[in-house]
């Protein structure tokens, strides 16, 4: 390549960022590291009718847990600032003012009622209004004014807006880089506003004038900004502009039905939507979040990585560094992508397995803290746990699981599961657990394989069924009849600790 890659994410500060939100920030990260471009951060906030107090921190906080990084922008060093749009204000006006000198652009003084009026009158007779070559000429604005009027207009302090002339029945040839060649005729668009009365620019004026000035090389964004594609590529046209190269990434859809993924979706099928918690300020209303929902950064990147993008290989699982190395925007899908949760969910057990015991012994450590009520320290305990980690890894799929699969490792069982007791606790078990207590009283060398190796050499001489000591025993010691080799937790808890339960169990059970 060429000129030299600079990407930019621009969102816009009008609520959370949801994770197709994060996903074009993610390739247009992927695509500017593997080019070795710079990647910038610049904030949309020019509609300050839909500004939403926290949001900027949110999307902030939400790519810097996603492991997205900025060269450049908001925040960051850079000499193409302020990287803020509603800090830019004087750009935007000197730019307009050149379109509006070249006939590009012309001074709208129509009064929303009154627009509101002619579009009722079009729908009447079943057209549809639009503001263009046909209907300006005709509408109050400054293609219909003398100098002297338009400027007695705009010192009354008259409403006004600027509108793009869109010259007529013009055909619009674009290229994505996903889609290839995009066609369209200028007479299907509407003369755009593009400042609003407030003197504020519009998304597609300070956009593409931001995108020029921070010479942006590559627009990496949603598949919902490609109709405006053709506004953008007439404006550039207008300012006599290189244009930069753009691709549009497919929606993110429903994991069942038709449409796109909306925050809904997850509140009813229980899966997050949003890189982070987010509590909506006006409603209070709190959606749940990838990260506090117990997802590692690693598997966030990795499933969103997958929605809409393939290595063209049989392979899944990716760490960021990877990703960087293969991205390629030539395998970026035309079609929706559908989320899938139940694959969300396997990214993060495959990431989980990826983990060293190490690695998770360190953030098991805070769970159990936490959990425990107290700190605990040593090598004791870090030693233990490491076996608890090691026992149970292959199953869990969250940090959170090694607690709610392996909390027998640290407590005793306050109560024991009510169907598990119906089915596994029967008349002749407290003779039997009695009996079992002894045979384990007995043992010297307590090691799985010699407790293994006792008890089945009574079980024998009893002549009874393995699973009539098993489970019962499993019960005392567990609470339930799950969790890993009954042997193993016995060796772990240790010889008191077990027999202990085995009583407690007794106690517990026998007097129901
Ligand atoms: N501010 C726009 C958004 O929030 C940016 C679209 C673009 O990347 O051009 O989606």
């Amino acid at each position: 390549m060429s000129k030299e890659v600079r990407l930019r994410f621009a969102p816009s500060p009008t609520g959370p960022l949801h994770m197709g939100g994060v996903r074009t920030a993610l390739f247009n990260y992927l695509f500017a590291k593997k080019h070795e471009g710079t990647m910038i951060l610049r904030i949309e906030d020019t509609d300050q009718t839909r500004f939403v107090p926290g949001a900027e921190a949110y999307i902030k906080e939400s790519l810097s847990w996603t492991g997205i990084e900025f060269d450049e922008g908001v925040g960051e060093k850079g000499n193409f600032g302020p990287y803020k749009q509603s800090q830019r204000r004087d750009i935007y006006a000197k730019y307009i003012q050149e379109l509006l000198k070249n006939g590009k652009a012309y001074y709208a003084f129509d009064t929303p009622e009154s627009l509101d009026k002619i579009r009722k009158e079009h729908e009447a007779k079943g057209e549809r209004f639009m503001y263009n070559h046909q209907t300006r000429l005709r509408l109050d604005n400054s293609l219909n004014m003398s100098e002297k009027e338009l400027n007695e207009g705009l010192e009354k302090g008259d409403d006004y807006v600027i509108r793009f002339k869109i010259e007529a029945n013009k055909e619009v040839k674009m290229n994505d880089l996903i889609r290839g060649e995009v066609r369209v005729n200028s007479n299907t668009l509407d003369d755009k506003v593009l400042m609003k009365s407030d003197g504020l620019p519009t998304y597609h004026l300070a956009n593409i004038i931001d995108d020029h000035l921070m010479q942006i090389s590559h627009v990496i964004r949603g598949e919902e900004w490609l109709p405006s594609l053709p506004l953008h590529y007439l404006l550039y046209e207008a300012f006599g502009w290189d244009k930069p190269q753009f691709a549009h990434l497919p929606l993110i859809m429903k994991p069942v039905g038709k449409g796109k993924l909306s925050k809904r979706d997850g509140a009813k099928m229980g899966f997050p939507v949003f890189p982070m918690e987010w509590k909506d300020p006006k409603t209070g209303e709190i959606y749940a979040g990838y990260k506090e929902d117990g997802y590692f950064q690693e598997s966030f990147v990795n499933l969103l990585a997958l929605l809409g993008w393939n290595p063209g290989t049989e392979q899944e699982v990716f760490t960021m560094d990877e990703l960087i190395q293969i991205f390629d925007l030539s395998r970026v899908n035309k079609s929706g992508a559908k989320f899938d949760p139940e694959k969300a969910k396997w990214f993060q057990h495959q990431h989980l397995q990826a983990k060293s015991t190490d690695a998770l012994l360190d953030l098991f450590m805070p769970i159990l803290q936490e959990k425990l009520g107290y700190i605990i320290e040593g090598k004791a305990i870090r030693n233990y746990s490491k076996k608890v980690i090691d026992l149970l890894k292959e199953r869990a799929t969250f940090m959170k699981d090694f607690w709610e699969q392996g909390q027998f490792f640290y407590v005793a069982p306050q109560e024991y599961a009510p169907k598990a007791v119906k089915k596994q606790w029967k008349s002749q078990t407290p003779e039997l657990m009695a009996e079992v207590k002894e045979v384990l009283q007995a043992i010297k060398n307590w090691e799985a394989g010699n407790i293994k190796e006792k008890i089945s050499e009574w079980i024998t001489s009893k002549e009874i069924g393995f699973g009539k000591v098993m489970q019962p025993l499993r019960l005392s010691l567990v609470g339930d009849l799950k969790g890993p080799d009954l042997f193993v937790i016995l060796e772990m808890l240790g010889k008191d600790e077990s027999l202990h339960r085995i009583e407690n169990a007794l106690t517990k059970l026998s007097n129901q």
